[in-house]
């Protein structure tokens, strides 16, 4: 049964002791200071990245913290061929026999430009790193997801992908995707196995991907990513047990500024 409410959550020091999360894009912004959290409450995780460098600093942060020693798994979303994507399930399935948790964190922004003037080949791109690879790697992991007692994948949503936003283009086009496989995969997984399957919103947090949406914005007035790492805990642990197909919210929404 569900226990957490993510917005609000509070996690226990312990709260993920024992369980094996894998998170792409954990070398950087919301993914990096996901990857912390769960390290921090106890999880053994496996850090996705395409820049190893990044990946080694997370580990050393990690080790440093006191945490359960993570892996490096470097995986090119944009490049990665079928090998590569057997080759990181192979590893996990060698050290840990199972897969507990799954975080699709890692994405592109692309071009904020109106859909008539898209560049196509970023288009595919976008769509590639964001929806394919997810899909790929879901695939491929899958195995060991069913392997594990109570196993939570969660994609990446955004504001956008619920609803449209002139010149978001392929990344809003990607997000409303995800949204659909979230809800397709986890209608394939309910009641036949203990997979739950989820979307979480971020909402606007202080990144490179957010500077890169909003130049202009006063970098102070947005969230840092170690503010909304409890909403990740508690979907990729044990308190949401049970809740599956749901698009989540990991921040109240904003209010306006005054006039
Ligand atoms: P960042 O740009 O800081 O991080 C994106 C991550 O994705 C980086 O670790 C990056 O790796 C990785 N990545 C990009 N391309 C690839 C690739 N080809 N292969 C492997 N990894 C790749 O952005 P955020 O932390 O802000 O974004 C995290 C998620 O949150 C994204 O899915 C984004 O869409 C979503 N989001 C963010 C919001 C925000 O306000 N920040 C709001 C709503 C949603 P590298 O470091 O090597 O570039």
């Amino acid at each position: 049964m569900t226990t957490c409410e993510p917005r609000l959550h509070v996690a226990a020091p312990d709260e993920l002791s024992g369980r094996v999360i894998a998170i792409t894009g954990a070398g950087d912004g919301i993914g990096r200071a996901v990857a912390l959290a769960c390290a921090a409450h106890g999880a053994e995780v496996v850090l996705l990245g395409r820049k190893v460098r990044k990946l080694e600093a997370v580990y050393d942060e990690i080790v440093a913290g006191g945490g359960p020693e993570p892996i490096i798994a470097p995986l090119d979303l944009e490049r990665a061929t079928a090998r590569e994507y057997d080759a990181i399930a192979d590893a996990i399935r060698a050290r840990f026999g199972r897969l507990d948790g799954l975080l699709h964190n890692a994405g592109l922004l692309g071009d904020l430009s109106p859909i008539e003037h898209y560049d196509v080949p970023l288009w595919t791109r976008v769509l590639h790193v964001n929806v394919t690879a997810a899909f790929a790697l879901t695939q491929v992991l899958l195995p060991l997801l069913r392997a594990a007692p109570d196993a939570s994948i969660l994609f990446t949503s955004s504001s956008v992908g619920r609803r449209g936003r002139a010149y978001w283009g392929a990344y809003a086009v990607s997000k409303f995707a995800l949204e659909g496989l979230t809800q397709v995969l986890a209608d394939e997984m309910s009641g036949v196995t203990h997979v739950r399957v989820n979307a979480i919103n971020p909402g606007a947090t202080r990144t490179a991907m957010r500077r890169a949406a909003y130049p202009a914005e006063v970098a102070e007035s947005v969230p840092l990513p170690g503010t909304i790492t409890a909403a990740y805990v508690c979907l990729l642990g044990p308190g949401a047990r049970g809740m599956t197909g749901q698009t989540v919210d990991a921040q109240a929404p904003r209010l306006p500024r005054p006039a």
